[in-house]
């Protein structure tokens, strides 16, 4: 019979062996059917880890199948553009982590001759491959006894060991890689061990309503023997979300191509979309004609809630607003560039990341090609919205 775990207490090998070995067991006999677990491959499984940070399964699944598909190689990835990158990412959110992993296969191609390293350090420098990712890579595809803590795992290994320190803290970073470190210690299989601590995560020591009924540790537990599972983890405090009001403007021509404008902020930079502003664009004004509100669009990112007003307009034929940019005849690539109008200072507070800090490209694109252009998931949702009957043609082409 498994001891119970005093509230606090980290873990010693006699306590770490069972609880790795029950957990083995359960991973062997409860794991789900995942594509990346059908392959051994040490690129397949960092594209993997990455898409999951912060989204969930289901959501991951057709963007891994899509992304392996289109890069089935290290190499393949380290010599797309970042612009085929972005738009194999888009709609998946959190684009920063497209480019670090894109910066990350650049550099194991030149420094490692296209082959991940085995030294856990040296795969630590890599862009983008944090503890978690690192220790991910590391177990799944080379069995190393590399532990992983992620949001889950966090919450699992709290409720085990009772840890009262709140998430995100000093005291309770510590303490999860402790215990985490000494289950990876003593497991038969690092990669079975790890999978397994995410999966008890995701399956059975969820947010709410936990399934202790269900869980190989229900004995060991602090939380469940103590009626602590909906105390634990303690939350950490909340950064205040700002609010930043945008006005988007949804223009086209005559022939229905949409004015779209590249990001140079670094939010969604390198993604398109209609042009951004925080206060009204006189230059875009004024190569428009019957501009009005088609509705309005809230998006919420991490730290905050852009509450966007959407405008409406049809570009003047007589206005230069890139008119020169012919899509179909002439390639985004070959985008003009034209200035744009408000500051262009890098902001700071909410704002950051907002404002261009260089002139942005912008370009007329047609529908056909929307497919073809990475856009960021608020760039859809500002392009449904004058459009939002379902036999409308820019429907359509949005899916
Ligand atoms: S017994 Fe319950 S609270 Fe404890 S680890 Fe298992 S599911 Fe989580």
């Amino acid at each position: 019979m498994a001891q119970e775990l005093k509230q606090g207490e980290t873990l010693t090998p006699s306590t770490a062996g069972p609880l790795a070995r029950a957990l083995e067991r359960w991973f062997a006999a409860s794991a789900r059917d995942l594509p990346w677990r059908r392959s051994a491959d040490p690129y397949a499984i960092w594209v993997s880890e990455v898409m999951l940070q912060q989204t969930q399964v289901a959501t991951v699944i057709p963007y891994y199948e899509r992304f392996l598909a289109r890069f089935p190689t290290l190499a393949t990835l380290a010599e797309a553009s970042e612009e085929e990158v972005l738009a194999a990412w888009a709609g998946l959110g959190y684009y920063r982590r497209a480019r670090l992993l894109h910066a990350g296969v650049r550099e194991v191609v030149a420094r490692y001759g296209g082959k991940l390293p085995l030294a856990r350090d040296a795969r630590r420098t890599l862009p983008g491959v944090g503890p978690y990712t690192n220790g991910a890579i590391g177990s799944i595809a080379f069995e190393a006894r590399e532990a992983v803590v992620d949001g889950n795992v966090a919450r699992v290994l709290s409720r085990l060991c009772g840890l009262p320190a709140p998430l995100g803290s000093r005291a309770s970073t510590e303490a999860l890689w402790a215990v985490a470190t000494q289950l990876v210690e003593e497991a038969t299989q690092p990669s079975a061990l790890n999978q397994g601590l995410m999966e008890l995560g995701a399956l059975v020591c969820t947010k709410s309503k936990p399934r202790c009924y269900a869980c190989p540790w229900r004995e060991s537990c602090c939380a469940h023997a103590r009626g602590l599972t909906d105390k634990l983890p303690r939350a950490k405090p909340k950064t205040p979300q700002a609010t930043v009001a945008l006005l988007a403007y949804v223009l086209e021509t005559q022939c229905g191509q949409m004015l779209l404008e590249q990001s140079t902020g670094s939010l969604f930079r390198g993604l398109w979309s209609p042009p951004l502003r925080t206060e009204p664009d006189p230059t875009l004004e004024a190569s428009t004609v019957a501009l009005q509100e088609a509705g309005r669009v809230t998006h919420v990112l991490t730290h905050r809630r852009l509450k966007v007003r959407v405008l409406r307009g049809r570009i003047r034929p007589d206005m230069g607003v890139n008119a020169s940019v012919q899509v179909g005849l002439c390639p985004l690539s070959e985008a003009s560039i034209t200035s744009v109008s408000g500051s262009k200072q890098n902001a700071t507070g909410p704002m950051q990341g907002l404002q261009p800090s260089v002139p942005a490209p912008q370009a007329l694109v047609a529908l056909a090609e929307f497919e073809s252009v990475p856009m960021s998931r608020l760039a859809l949702k500002l392009l449904e919205v004058p459009w939002r009957r379902d036999d409308a043609p820019l429907g359509r082409a949005l899916g």
